[in-house]
Formats: C-alpha cells, structure tokens, sequence
C-alpha cells in the first residue's frame, strides 16, 4: 500500500506544502509536520496542530497523546499505517498557543488537497478545535461520537465522527472512558458508510 499511486501522489503534494505554504509560523519551526500513513486507509485523522515532540520529529501524533492515539487504534485492530493522520495547521505554533486564523487559513488548502487525495471514507476530527473548522458552531459535548454527513465548499460530502482529544482525555478518567467507547464505535461506524455507499450505488444504476 505504501507504494501506491496515490501514496506518491501525497508525498509529493506535502513536498510542494513544505516549499509553498505561505504561513508565517514556517519561520519559528524546525519541521514541517504535513501527516504520516497511509493514503489508500478508510480514516483520515485530523489534530489541531503539532506540539514540540512532533515539531522536533516531523511527525504528528508522537508525543503522549500519540502513544494513546497507537494504543486505540491497536484496540480496533489497526496500526498507524492503515490510517492517515494529520492536524489542520502544518506548523507548531509558539508555546503550543492556539494557531492564528491566519495561519489557519493558510494552512488549509493544503489540508483540503489532501482530503481531496486520500478521500477518506471517515474523517476523524480529534478535538474541539480540530472539529470547530468543519462542524461550524457545534459543540463536541453534543457530536463526539455520533456520525455527520456534511457537505463542505471544495470538498462534497464527507463523513465526520468526531472524538475527544487523546491528550485532553489522557489525565481524565470520565472523558477517557467516553473517549474509548466512542472509539471502540467506529469499525461499526465504517460498516453503516460502507453499506450506505453499496445502496447508493445500486439505486444510481436502477
Ligand atoms: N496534538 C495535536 O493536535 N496534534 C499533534 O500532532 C500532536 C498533538
């Protein structure tokens, strides 16, 4: 799978994000962090943005959170390099801070080229903040584990399951356990989009 089409395709579009990205937290970094895994999975994973470990390494998702992160996904019986993971900004920001909407902004066409490549059967929003840029003004006490369909400019419609932070939930113990059943949901939750499709498909050729 690691040599797919599609898997070069990625690699060569977060090569052109590293050199043409245009957001100014490009200047207090060490690395880049533009995602890790696989284009061809069924889950696209999306943080908020890489914290000191991740900008030390280049890689999303390595710290304690990230440790979390590999443990459940063991749980349903996958690995990191079924999925994708990435976060919306590509850059850590200063102190860990919250991103600027600037940077946001120019962060996203980027996070768009690659949801419009992987084309993820399942986008997996990993946080508040992460869920806020595509689950406008709702709250993740009300849609975390419960599935949305949403359709985005420039993107159709995609499937959103959104979960509690790994990180947030790390130290506590009531979200944990929320965190883990919700998890735990979504081979299930893969199955309904699978089923869905197949029905789709055979109503559109009646
Ligand atoms: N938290 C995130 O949201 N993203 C990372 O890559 C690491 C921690």
């Amino acid at each position: 799978m690691k040599n797919s089409t599609k898997q070069k395709l990625l690699e060569e579009l977060n090569q052109k994000m590293a050199q043409e990205c245009k957001c100014a937290l490009k200047a207090t970094v060490l690395n880049v962090v533009p995602g890790e895994g696989s284009a061809d999975g069924d889950i696209l994973f999306i943080g908020e943005a890489p914290g000191k470990k991740e900008d030390e390494q280049g890689k999303p998702f390595i710290g304690a959170a990230g440790k979390f992160l590999s443990e459940m996904l063991a749980s349903i019986g996958l690995s990191r390099e079924d999925i994708y993971i990435t976060n919306v900004v590509k850059y850590r920001p200063p102190e860990n801070r919250d991103p600027l909407p600037d940077e946001v902004a120019d962060c996203w066409p980027w996070l768009e080229a690659q949801i419009q490549l992987i084309n993820p059967k399942l986008i997996v929003p990993l946080g508040r903040h992460a869920m806020e840029r595509f689950l406008k003004s709702k709250k993740i006490s009300e849609v975390h584990g419960q599935l949305f369909e949403i359709e985005l400019p420039n993107l159709g419609k995609r499937n959103f399951y959104t979960l509690y932070h790994p990180a947030a939930a790390l130290y506590n113990g009531s979200m944990r356990k929320v965190l883990l059943e919700d998890f735990s949901r979504i081979p299930a939750i893969l199955e309904v989009i699978k089923k869905r499709r197949t029905t789709l498909c055979h109503t559109s050729t009646m």
